[in-house]
């Protein structure tokens, strides 16, 4: 068996679509886009590509975008006080601080500054919170988990009842898709275990997964033996372990491998996503859905 390939940058591009059409309308309607704004602090070449691409993607949408770069020794309150500003700009409906920030700042400081109405990153502790309870109070899903979950939907992967193993638990990936998964709802009702470094068999618990997450950032931790015949895999890491030149451009770019030994699990798994192209665009996507449905809030419309 061949695995169905989950084309994130597929999918993202429909949502892309979906999200402009929306732009377009509201605009007429109300005269107002939804206004982004990206914050960058130094020149880690990882977040300079995130935000180019984030700004692109917005810029493409017909959002507002305005893009912050302050150098690396920017003060804590320097950037606290930035912050405050567009938490007081109506034009502005997502503010998005690229993480990580040097380490004389204080990161837990500056995401709970954002108004947590403008937390389109969802990582504000109220937005935390309005994930955990669930249902009609979530407001803004972090980016990554709702571009996992909106993947295993799209593709017709049934999750009621299903069986969901998360590899990995961290804040913004691990923790938020298994909260997201277990919900009662709609697009979720899985039963939902999370295994971490301590996890005594790690092989074993991946292997009654229908749905494998795996966000651990360990190149191809999983093993094709570790799949269960039919399952779907969503990797989520990106490990960088080498560079190439590029054929189109010439340039060195980085080689990436995801957290799965992807040619071998994809003969096993029923459904698999690839890295890059996999999750990574849905990522970007969900922000601007993020953005767009703070506006909708705002209007009422949403
Ligand atoms: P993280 O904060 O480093 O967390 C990794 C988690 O994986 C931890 O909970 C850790 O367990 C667990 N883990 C690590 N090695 C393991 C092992 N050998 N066995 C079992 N569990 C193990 O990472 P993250 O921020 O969640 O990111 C994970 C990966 O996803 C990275 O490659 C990252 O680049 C990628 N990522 C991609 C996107 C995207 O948009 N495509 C977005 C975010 C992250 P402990 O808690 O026990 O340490």
């Amino acid at each position: 068996m061949s695995a169905i390939i989950v084309k994130g940058s597929v999918i993202s591009e429909e949502i892309l679509e979906e999200i402009c059409e929306e732009v377009v309308t509201i605009q007429k309607r109300h005269k107002i886009v939804p206004g982004l704004v990206t914050i960058l602090v130094g020149s880690n070449p990882a977040s300079v590509s995130y935000v180019t691409l984030k700004v692109k993607t917005a810029l493409r949408l017909g959002f507002k975008e305005v893009q912050i770069d302050r150098p690396s020794d920017i003060s804590e309150k320097a950037l606290l006080s930035l912050i405050d500003g567009y938490n007081q700009d109506d034009s502005i409906h997502g503010i998005l601080v690229q993480l990580p920030l040097p380490t004389h700042i204080d990161e837990k400081k500056i995401i709970n500054a954002i108004d947590h109405d403008k937390d389109v990153d969802g990582f504000h502790p109220v937005n935390v919170g309005r994930l955990m309870i669930g249902g009609s109070v979530v407001k803004f899903p972090p980016c990554t988990p709702a571009g996992i979950q909106e993947l295993i939907v799209r593709s017709g992967i049934e999750t009621v009842g299903a069986e969901v193993v998360v590899v990995g638990r961290s804040n913004i990936v691990g923790k938020p898709i298994a909260n997201m998964m277990f919900q009662k709802g709609v697009n979720a009702n899985s039963t939902v275990t999370v295994v971490h470094t301590a996890t005594k068999d790690l092989e074993g618990h991946c292997k009654r997964a229908d749905i494998l997450i795996v966000a651990a950032g360990v190149p191809e931790l999983v093993k094709p033996e570790w799949i269960k015949p039919g399952a779907c895999v969503i990797d989520v890491g990106v490990n960088r372990v080498g560079t190439k030149i590029s054929k189109t451009t010439g340039k060195e770019v980085a080689i990436l491998r995801g957290d799965v030994d992807f040619e071998a699990a994809r003969e096993i798994a029923g459904w698999i996503t690839p890295v890059p192209g996999g999750v990574g665009p849905m990522t970007i996507a969900m922000l601007m859905r993020n953005t767009l449905n703070s506006l909708k809030f705002k209007l009422d419309i949403a």
